[in-house]
């Protein structure tokens, strides 16, 4: 790698958009910061680092994204207390980012150069982080196909962009969740466990159905006998069943969520009893019916922790405890984000000031 940190470009924006933000009515996903970065690869290097002012990309109607789908994404947060702004683990982003394009014969970006340059990007665009209780920056890095060729093969060239959004809080209510046993979202063998943008378009449609019968979201099985318990939306899922933490295990169709390792890591650390192994909807739905399903949960950045209220398996609505009973989810929330905010000890060095 021969592209040096100095060879960021930076070019400023000459009138702030910030005061057309109503920072206490965020719409999420659709305000955009200030600035973005971006770097392309072609002729086996990546190239052209760029700090500049967030706008729209010009590309051929043949761009290769568009077409077969060679395309990964990571999403991640900034977080503000007082005049200091911290980001949670985004190494690990970085390396599950490397993951994903080596699974997509994407060529990997250089960790700590990227890792670089959304510090200073954070550092130019340091004002679009919201200081409010439930608020954050959310980050989007992601990388694409860029070849202009109807063709399928691994594209030569590629496109890496990190924008920001500022948001508030992202679930409003606990969530009515049904146990897909139709679709699937990932198989063995696939790439559930990549963060590639095809994956989530194959689960709108199904989602989309449970939406219009009363569901938010859904509790993904496995594509093989729907049978196991992967995922809740675009989340993690864990149970407490009695006093033991119980997740499903990485399989290869799960995306190893750096929430989900979070709650685990604290979950042990804290003394709980740690289960991570298959995990059956049949168990699941017993321990709702004799109420032994204490909690039930989704991980991941956009919510922390989603609280799941009810689910729905075969016709029939479980109705979980009620949220204020939680004793271990109610306690990593609070202890995820006062750690996010730097209010607590952070002795796995996930917390970065920037
Ligand atoms: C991103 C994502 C998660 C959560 O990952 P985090 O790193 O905790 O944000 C879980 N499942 C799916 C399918 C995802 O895309």
């Amino acid at each position: 790698m021969n592209t040096a940190i100095s060879d960021i470009k930076i070019k400023k924006i000459a009138q702030s958009r910030i005061h057309e933000v109503d920072f206490d009515n965020i719409k999420f996903g659709r305000e955009f910061s200030d600035h973005m970065f971006t770097m392309e690869y072609k002729d086996g290097t990546w190239q052209n680092l760029e700090i500049k002012p967030y706008q729209n990309l010009s590309f051929s109607p043949a761009m290769s994204a568009l077409h077969y789908g060679q395309s990964i994404f990571e999403g991640l947060k900034a977080y503000r207390k007082g005049d200091d702004v911290f980001m949670f683990r985004a190494k690990d982003n970085f390396a599950r980012m490397n993951r994903s394009a080596h699974r997509m014969c994407i060529p990997e970006i250089p960790e700590e150069l990227v890792h670089h340059a959304l510090k200073q990007l954070l550092t130019i665009d340091a004002n679009w982080v919201p200081g409010g209780e439930e608020s954050s920056l959310y980050i989007r890095p992601f990388l694409f196909a860029t070849d202009e060729y109807v063709g399928i093969k691994p594209s030569a060239t590629y496109k890496f962009i990190i924008f920001t959004c500022p948001v508030g809080s992202y679930y409003t209510e606990p969530l009515k969740v049904k146990v897909e046993t139709e679709y699937t979202r990932a198989a063995q063998g696939g790439v559930g466990e990549a963060k590639c943008a095809g994956n989530y378009a194959a689960s709108l449609y199904p989602a989309k159905q449970a939406q219009e019968n009363g569901y938010h979201q859904l509790v993904w099985t496995d594509g093989k006998e729907h049978k196991y318990i992967e995922e809740s939306g675009t989340m993690n899922i864990m149970f407490i069943i009695g006093n033991k933490l119980i997740s499903p295990n990485l399989s290869g169709a799960i995306l190893p969520g750096i929430t989900r390792n979070s709650v685990l890591t604290l979950a042990k650390d804290w003394g709980y009893e740690v289960e991570e192994r298959p995990v059956t909807v049949d168990e699941i739905i017993k321990a709702a019916q004799t109420g032994e399903l204490k909690e039930a949960f989704g991980a991941g950045t956009a919510a922390t922790i989603a609280q799941i209220a009810l689910i729905g398996h075969e016709g029939i609505d479980y109705k979980l405890p009620a949220i204020e009973t939680r004793e271990f989810s109610n306690r990593v929330y609070d202890f995820l984000n006062n750690l996010k905010r730097g209010n607590e000890t952070d002795k796995w060095g996930w917390i970065e000031k920037i």
